[in-house]
């Protein structure tokens, strides 16, 4: 992007740069988010940086208003609480009154939620509930039981809340299966992920291309509906992007559960075959599952990879050397191709500790 390109996104409140370039005033020595809500600056005060790093070496302090330095869609630590409550008590329920006496002002809660999960707080305690009870009756558990067990006082309250989830009600649904969400930070903006018992079967980022279809089309696909939840592997994915993106590591391990054609599986696993830091062609990849013939169906699989970073899609390029695409975006593209060239013929970088 070129500095007036830059230059014109300030004041638009577009958070989609976030985290790709940062905006440093020479006239307060402050430096924001593109997104910040302050008033935009002269050009001739402007310099942009593409690192908070750089930012800070050159003696620019964070802004106060849009928080550069911390990470781009971080829980905040009472939301994060209010989780993990729920995530340990599934059957409890919090109303406004009890969000207020732990100092939360339910309105900014409902905001977040609304904001991050695309439900409402109130359905996402109800979904949590209705995926306790779900397990309860998997493992052979009677309705009753769960739906007592999960807090509901009557059955018939229970069989609704259940049937409006899953479109059938809860003694029929033993056959259907479940789909764990869980949404956490990265540096350049906020993902979601899914998995089954199997493995993560989704990755990508808040505010994609085609997301909510991505997600019906799993759900219908594996007959399972897609709920909050304890997933052991959405702890480790979790745990591992967190690790890629501070530049430890290189290769993923967590278990995946790949949904798709057999031509799809196949061009996917040749994008698993490029190393960290180096891109191929679409052309390229077709050469590899020899198919050369394939080119526009290989582009047109890589952008129906529902596996982002681990499947690392974002390391195909065209032959020219242009971008071409991106569901996350191209400046996320861009963003990790420099991130992986530079970590990798580098001994693991410092942390940045803030
Ligand atoms: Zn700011």
């Amino acid at each position: 992007m070129t500095f007036e390109e830059k230059y014109k996104i300030l004041g638009t409140k577009n958070t989609q740069y976030d985290g790709i370039f940062f905006t440093a005033v020479k006239s307060t020595g402050i430096f924001c988010h593109p997104s910040c809500r302050a008033r935009v600056p002269l050009i001739k005060n402007v310099i942009f940086y593409d690192t908070i790093q750089a930012a800070l070496e050159n003696g620019y302090r964070p802004c106060k208003i849009c928080k550069p330095v911390e990470k781009i869609g971080q829980t905040p630590e009472n939301i994060k609480r209010i989780i993990s409550e729920l995530l340990q008590n599934p059957h409890e329920k919090i109303s406004d009154e009890d969000l207020k006496a732990k100092n939360i002002e339910p309105h900014t809660i409902r905001r977040w939620f609304k904001k991050n999960y695309q439900m409402t707080f109130h359905s996402f305690q109800r979904m949590l509930r209705i995926n306790y009870a779900f397990n309860h009756i998997r493992d052979g558990k009677s309705v009753t039981h769960a739906a007592f067990e999960c807090g509901y006082a009557s059955l018939s309250g229970f069989n609704e809340s259940y049937r409006s989830i899953f479109g059938e009600s809860a003694g029929k649904s033993k056959n259907k299966s479940l789909i764990n969400v869980l949404r956490f930070s990265s540096p350049i903006g906020s993902i979601i992920a899914c998995a089954t018992e199997k493995g993560v079967c989704f990755l990508g980022f808040v505010g994609q291309k085609r997301l909510e279809a991505q997600f019906s089309a799993l759900q219908k696909h594996l007959n399972a509906i897609i709920l909050p939840g304890k997933n052991p592997h959405l702890s480790q994915v979790k745990q591992e992007i967190n690790e890629y993106f501070a530049g430890e590591r290189k290769d993923f391990s967590v278990a995946l559960d790949i949904i798709g054609t057999d031509f799809r599986k196949q061009v996917w696993q040749s994008l698993l075959q490029i190393p960290y830091g180096k891109t191929v062609s679409y052309k390229a990849q077709a050469l590899a599952i020899n198919n050369i013939k394939a080119v526009r169906a290989v582009a047109s699989a890589n952008g129906a990879n529902k596996i982002s970073l681990i499947i690392p899609c974002h390391r195909v390029i065209g032959s020219n050397g242009s971008l071409t695409g991106y569901a996350g975006g191209l400046q996320k593209k861009q963003w990790l191709l420099n991130f992986e060239k530079e970590n990798s013929n580098q001994p693991v970088q410092q942390v940045l500790n803030l």
